[in-house]
């Protein structure tokens, strides 16, 4: 087994409940919902959502036809089955983001938002999406950026250490990174993407602002300031629209036959074949012999069997 980067891991956290649902994030929550709108294809065929968590976002997703649902937490894919049932749309995967257990080429879409975040070696995560996208295939990924004007004035009056201007990542929490926007272009370039738009979010991130102003409008100038994102970067929530590789070559290209088995979807994490046989509880690799985990409707691929 090859060495990954240390992983941040939500097993049995109550993140949905406690962050979303009771945190006040119903503003951060509509703001993304727009993005996702103006960001993402109307229809596709097979998305991915990486880092999906409990599936706060996976029904605005439901222009595609199949949605594999990705995280390293057992626990947050079964809140995601809860609230989406158990259907062919959906499939659950427990893996890890530096090991894809996916065929090359196989999605036409992929979503990674509040992922990259804890992400201790993000080249490497977005050169492992990349692998598993077809080319002319669209890549929403969202970022926490350390360039944001609250980290630039807390710099300027020495209330912060770390300088919002460099472009290394910051760890200002135990696996929690921010990131500067000119990185993030620098590496999905460096993999082949091609950005084609980025969009700032979270402009009135400000709890008293949040606390005296009605949501509703909050969403609503953030929605319009959105779109200068394309121009400059300094808020704390950033999306880019990438498209894996550059504009016209091999545009709309469809690689993967359509009415696949799913275990045609998978290769192994391990040595990387790409022939699994289905024993139902668990799926089993040619190559290596591995088995791999199938209980209640999660595919486990974070260790073997
Ligand atoms: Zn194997």
């Amino acid at each position: 087994m090859t060495n990954t980067p240390p992983i941040c891991n939500y097993e049995g956290s109550d993140y949905q409940t406690s962050f979303w649902d009771k945190g006040g994030r119903k503003y951060e929550d509509r703001t993304e919902a727009i993005a996702i709108k103006r960001l993402l294809p109307q229809r596709g065929r097979i998305l991915l959502e990486l880092g999906a968590g409990a599936g706060r976002n996976t029904p605005r997703y439901r222009g595609f036809e199949r949605i594999v649902l990705l995280d390293y937490s057992r626990t947050q894919l079964e809140q995601a089955q809860q609230r989406l049932g158990q259907s062919d749309k959906y499939i659950y995967v427990a893996a890890d983001v530096y090991r894809l257990p996916f065929v090359e080429g196989l999605f036409d879409g992929a979503t990674m938002i509040r992922t990259l975040h804890h992400m201790a070696d993000a080249p490497k995560a977005l050169g492992q999406v990349k692998n598993v996208m077809r080319p002319g295939g669209t890549f929403i990924l969202e970022f926490a950026n350390k360039l944001n004007l609250k980290a630039i004035f807390r710099y300027w009056l020495g209330r912060q250490t770390w300088n919002p201007f460099s472009l290394e990542p910051v760890e200002f929490a135990k696996l929690n990174f921010d990131f500067h926007p000119r990185a993030i272009r620098k590496w999905l370039d460096e993999q082949g993407f091609t950005v084609e738009r980025m969009l700032t979010l979270s402009h009135f991130r400000i709890g008293w602002l949040k606390r005296i102003v009605p949501t509703g409008i909050l969403v609503f100038f953030d929605s319009l300031f959105q779109w200068t994102g394309q121009w400059w970067q300094l808020t704390p929530s950033v999306f880019v629209r990438a498209l894996r590789g550059k504009p016209n070559s091999m545009h709309g290209e469809e690689t993967f036959p359509r009415f696949a088995s799913l275990t045609a979807f998978f290769k192994c994490p391990n040595c990387g074949f790409a022939q699994l046989e289905d024993r139902k509880t668990y799926l089993e690799c040619y190559g290596c012999g591995k088995k791999w985990e199938v209980r209640d409707g999660i595919y486990d691929f974070r260790e073997s069997m």
